[in-house]
């Protein structure tokens, strides 16, 4: 039987850990972390728990899934919540919009607000999305992309969707109001983009959303991961937590090992969900020379984000609310393009118990907040500048959403960029790995599996389709077809 460790346990890495081992492959994950989930993974602090990443869950199938291949139901694990509204946007001039679950109601909403004219052309921006969703998700998400041919096929469509445009352009082309254009053009920062730059293909995120709706976790993102372990764990995949791989071991070009914290594991593949800039920088120990055409890759913003528990039960506020700052095209230029400090984000605001009730805890509501920050190519010392900024963000808090807030907090703490970069081993301490530009989609991205060794695959944000959990989780499928290819089934 072939044996695949498969290095990191976040979203990426779980599902190809399950689907391996759905085939008949003898796996192992290993861990860095004490824990599992990567960017997705919970943190306790004070007798408070908290999701410390993803919240926003979308196409729940994909999850189900890498359940259902061991004839197993998610929901025996796992009660997915649907969330209403999907997102309250709020602006700088007090004006909101509240967007989801029901179309009728959005539309409704954007005519109230906003007039018939744009409500009439977010139906035809939404059939656009679809058209993209059609093509990009639905044909394209889970081809492996394994030469420049593949991609040439698929062309013609690309250019009669518009690949050329950015998400920004193309909603701006729809609708006539600078705010709702904001709103509606967010998409990409979901996956590590800046609207501004991003390929018009990732509208697609747009229908998603309103194929398969928006979830949170009953109890929490990391339930879902929780259920991912005990699957595991039923499936005899071995989980070694604590456990840092540090090189990738090669006789001749092909795999054979990995040498870990632990000791060595000897295996016949690797399947790496760690950030692939950092596993050829540090764990294959190739000279960026070799690695071709990666020198100038644009890595994604990074993130500042503070988790609080507040005695005040801010009962007004929805669950996913996105807070807009003043500035918006030159404020994503500081963060993406010249990498200076601001002191004016725009903010995605987490409040779990507006869906969830358990997670009001110790009788207090709990959130996290997150701001798009520039990632560590900057010059940013956040050791000297977290408090700074942290201050920053709770005072636009208490003012625009959230009065009394400062005297109302019970507990927080924060991470900063340099959370991504030393503890999840992620290049420059970007949030969702490199940003999801045309020049770095499907063959343009990193390759899900590893052509100059014999052996080597990877999952997770930085491959092909994306980031995301539902990107990272497609990753996976992508990837599983490319080993059953080499290797064959092993049952
Ligand atoms: C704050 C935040 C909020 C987000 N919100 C959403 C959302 O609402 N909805 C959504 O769909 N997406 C969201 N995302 C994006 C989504 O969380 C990520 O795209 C996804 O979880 C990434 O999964 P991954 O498998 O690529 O990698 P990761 O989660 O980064 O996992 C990689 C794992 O590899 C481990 N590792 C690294 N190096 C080694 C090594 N040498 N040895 C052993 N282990 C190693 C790391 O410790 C880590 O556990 C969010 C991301 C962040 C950061």
């Amino acid at each position: 039987m072939k044996k695949i460790v498969v290095i990191g346990s976040g979203f990426g890495g779980l599902s190809i850990a399950s689907r391996l081992s759905s085939k008949g492959f003898n796996t192992t994950l290993i861990e860095k972390q004490s824990d599992l989930g990567g960017r997705a993974r919970t943190f306790y602090n004070n007798g408070y728990k908290y999701d410390a990443g993803p919240t926003v869950i979308t196409a729940p199938y994909l999850i189900n899934e890498l359940f259902t291949l061991h004839s197993e139901n998610l929901q025996d694990y796992v009660n997915l919540l649907p969330v209403k509204p999907w997102y309250r946007f709020l602006f700088e001039n007090g004006e909101y919009l509240d967007y989801g679950d029901k179309l009728s109601t959005t539309v409704r909403e954007i005519k109230s607000k906003y007039g018939y004219q744009n409500s009439k052309s977010y139906l035809k921006l939404l059939k656009h999305s679809k058209k993209i969703f059609n093509k990009a998700f639905i044909e394209l998400s889970e081809e492996p992309f394994e030469s420049i041919l593949s991609m040439v096929k698929h062309l013609p469509d690309l250019i009669n969707i518009r690949f050329d445009r950015s998400v920004y352009q193309t909603v701006d082309k729809y609708l006539g109001d600078k705010n709702l254009n904001k709103a509606l053009s967010m998409h990409p920062l979901l996956v590590g983009g800046n609207p501004y730059s991003t390929t018009s293909i990732y509208l697609l995120i747009q229908y998603l959303e309103w194929k398969w709706g928006v979830y949170y976790a009953q109890g929490g993102t990391g339930k879902i991961v929780d259920a991912l372990e005990k699957l595991l764990n039923k499936k005899d995949v071995e989980i070694k937590k604590s456990t840092e791989a540090h090189k990738i071991i090669l006789k001749g070009k092909k795999v054979v090992g990995v040498e870990t914290s632990e000791g060595i594991i000897n295996c016949d593949a690797v399947v790496c969900n760690s950030d692939p800039t950092y596993t050829y920088q540090k764990l294959l120990n190739i000279k960026p020379k070799k690695i071709t055409n990666r020198l100038n890759l644009k890595h994604s913003m990074s993130l500042f984000v503070l988790y609080f528990a507040t005695k005040k039960i801010y009962t007004s506020v929805k669950h996913h609310t996105i807070i807009f700052s003043k500035r918006h095209q030159e404020l994503l230029n500081d963060i993406f393009n010249k990498k200076v400090f601001i002191t004016d984000p725009s903010l995605y605001l987490h409040r779990p118990s507006a869906t969830d009730k358990s997670m009001i805890q110790n009788n207090n509501d709990t959130f996290y907040v997150l701001a798009p920050v520039p990632n560590n190519l900057s010059n940013i010392n956040w050791e000297n500048r977290g408090k700074e900024f942290s201050s920053i963000i709770i005072s636009i808090l208490e003012e625009k959403i959230m009065p009394e807030l400062s005297s109302n907090i019970v507990n927080k703490f924060f991470v900063t960029p340099n959370y991504f970069e030393n503890d999840l081993n992620t290049y420059a301490g970007s949030g969702f790995g490199i940003q999801p530009v045309f020049t770095q989609s499907a063959y343009f991205r990193y390759g899900n599996k590893c052509h100059s060794s014999d052996g080597l695959y990877f999952v997770g944000a930085s491959t092909h389709p994306g980031a995301g959990v539902p990107g990272v989780l497609s990753t996976a499928k992508v990837t599983e077809k490319l080993i059953l290819k080499d290797y064959g089934h092993n049952k």
